[in-house]
């Protein structure tokens, strides 16, 4: 990391370490939170969960001691609520008065199921997976997966088999699509868009009994005409990649989320950092530091 970005680490991790430990986080939660944002609710965007000793070249990963340790302070300041809760108050204009938290996992790693899974149980958190369902139990990695790209340890870049699907079908965890085969969906044809989106619903809904019909935009890319279909396809609600809190949702099919990542939440000594992550899903970040990169 170049020194100016080390710097500017150091800086956001004191700024966060000064708010949490001299009560102003809770302050702010306490108060403003509660009298300036009505609809306190948040929706979380995960891809991987790791092993504490590895390491991703692309930046979509936690750890798994990072993850419990986020799930423990969801679990003390936040209702964790379900994804299809969350979108069916969504779709009544629910107000969520007590601090809400959703979490979802893109693509369909398996890792989800080896790392994920048992502390997602430990905690009772619910969590809707994102499923690509032309990589499952085909041995394809994604394609910034390829070996020149990212790992080329195989077992890393692993994606869900139907088995470990149906191991975690339960009440806890949901399944949505992230359609066939992930494609940029705004340069397909609408043909090719319509069949990923209705194929990967079929797939699904005949697979899995705890399928729902909320749809994730592969890279958060979309248009109008892919909305419409997603809308056409039968889905009730779509997710992208677009970061920030739910507030007031006018558009159940841009519904945004937080993106979570290792790099966001550790501190400059490369370990995980309670304040960061505080301030990060409280939304106190956003307001401080609006045009932060992500380091
Ligand atoms: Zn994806």
């Amino acid at each position: 990391m170049p020194q100016k970005d080390k710097i500017k680490k150091i800086i956001k991790w004191i700024i966060a370490v000064s708010i949490y430990y001299s009560g102003a986080l809770s302050l702010y939660r306490r108060f403003f939170k509660k009298w300036f944002v009505p609809n306190n609710i948040i929706i979380l965007r995960y891809h991987r969960v790791l092993n504490n000793e590895k390491k991703d070249a692309i930046n979509i990963s936690v750890h798994m001691r990072s993850l419990e340790k986020q799930l423990l302070y969801m679990k003390r300041f936040f209702n964790i609520m379900s994804i299809p809760r969350i979108v069916e108050g969504l779709s009544r204009n629910h107000i969520f008065s007590k601090p809400t938290v959703g979490i979802t996992f893109d693509d369909g790693y398996k890792d989800n199921y080896i790392c994920a899974f048992p502390l997602l149980k430990k905690y009772n958190a619910p969590a809707t997976i994102f499923l690509t369902v032309g990589h499952i139990d085909n041995n394809i990695p994604f394609p910034w997966d390829a070996p020149e790209t990212a790992n080329s340890d195989a077992e890393d870049i692993a994606i869900l088999s139907w088995d470990d699907i149906y191991k975690m079908n339960d009440d806890l965890i949901s399944f949505g699509s992230h359609t066939i085969s992930h494609p940029k969906l705004s340069s397909t044809s609408a043909e090719k868009v319509y069949d990923e989106l209705v194929g990967s619903r079929r797939v699904l809904s005949g697979a899995v009994t705890n399928y729902v019909d909320l749809f994730s935009y592969p890279f958060g890319d979309f248009n109008e005409q892919t909305k419409d279909c997603v809308k056409r396809a039968g889905y009730k609600a779509a997710f992208t990649t677009r970061d920030g809190f739910c507030k007031r949702v006018n558009d159940l099919f841009l519904i945004k989320r937080k993106a979570i990542h290792e790099n966001l939440v550790k501190n400059p000594f490369g370990r995980f950092s309670k304040s960061l992550f505080a301030l990060e899903i409280e939304g106190l970040m956003d307001l401080l530091l609006p045009s932060r990169s992500y380091l």
